[in-house]
């Protein structure tokens, strides 16, 4: 398979027509392995360190800007270990500059302390959800309190939070937070949608998300399943929002085919991107745009 290599010299950022934003570019994020997806679900999941750096940098080649990260512990579990974190993060860096974004949601019934453990690396970005949900049978707890203390805990360190929104509640509870300091601009999100047992996908409910969300804010729409993911992307693009693909959020490539490979997903959401006229956002504009320490 054969991936455009993004090393050669980019156009200029552009002023968004509108001048909500600065600058507009697609940026897309992977998520190659999350905490839920097994090998069961699809044999080309990364579960090591290795394979996981080597999905990144595939992902990357394929136009990815932002590695949202989770990682395995030696069974395939999920782990919030930070030594596995590590390793992870190093073996990524030698082969590309790609946005790191641990995760903090880590997996089903892990306390508030584990799932911080990544923070303590001090990575460019990191996940903060936003309330508490459904998550098929199962379910997450984000209270107010913890929340506030994932957030001054990135803020502390400099961590650019993603605000994942599940719900619309979250969208006030993630207000809130703004409203005592504890965020601050740029805002950025991650509009999930199609968890099991969670609000579903549609374009009018994306489209009234992202009109609540604060003035100049940056968002990415996150659809669960092959077929919110999909949808999630075409509508996304002319909401001038940003996409994230990957085998965490969906095994499939079409109906009933499973994805070869994160990459496969990226390339895809790319070339959509482009036919769209949507250049593509490369970790250097992704820190430019939002920010981040570097
Ligand atoms: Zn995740």
């Amino acid at each position: 398979m054969e991936f455009p290599i993004l090393t050669k010299a980019r156009a200029p950022l552009k002023e968004c027509l509108k001048g909500c934003h600065a600058m507009y570019k697609t940026v897309i994020t992977c998520a190659v392995t999350g905490a839920e997806t097994t090998r069961k679900d699809n044999a080309n999941l990364p579960l090591t360190p290795e394979e996981i750096a080597d999905a990144a940098h595939e992902a990357y080649l394929a136009g990815a800007a932002i590695l949202h990260l989770h990682v395995r512990d030696q069974a395939g579990q999920p782990t919030q270990d930070i030594e596995v974190f590590k390793k992870t993060i190093d073996l990524i860096g030698r082969k590309c500059d790609m946005v790191i974004e641990v995760t903090t949601g880590g997996a089903v019934g892990m306390s508030l302390e584990e799932r911080m453990l990544p923070l303590g690396l001090d990575p460019e970005m990191a996940s903060l959800d936003c309330g508490t949900m459904n998550f098929g049978e199962d379910h997450i707890v984000n209270t107010l309190p913890m929340m506030r203390e994932m957030a001054s805990a990135m803020q502390r360190r400099g961590i650019r939070p993603t605000l994942e929104c599940f719900d619309l509640s979250h969208l006030d509870a993630a207000a809130q937070l703004i409203k005592e300091g504890l965020v601050t601009p740029p805002f950025y999100y991650g509009i999930v949608l199609n968890v099991p047992s969670g609000v579903r996908y549609d374009p009018e409910t994306l489209a009234f998300f992202v009109r609540r969300l604060p003035k100049g804010s940056f968002w990415t729409a996150i659809g669960i399943g092959g077929k919110a993911s999909l949808q999630s992307i075409y509508g996304a693009i002319p909401l001038e929002g940003f996409l994230r693909v990957g085998l965490e959020d969906n095994v499939y490539f079409a109906k009933g085919v499973l994805a070869e490979s994160n990459a496969q997903l990226v390339q895809r959401a790319a070339r959509i991107a482009r036919e769209y006229g949507c250049e593509i956002a490369t970790p250097a504009d992704v820190r430019k745009l939002l920010q981040l320490r570097g």
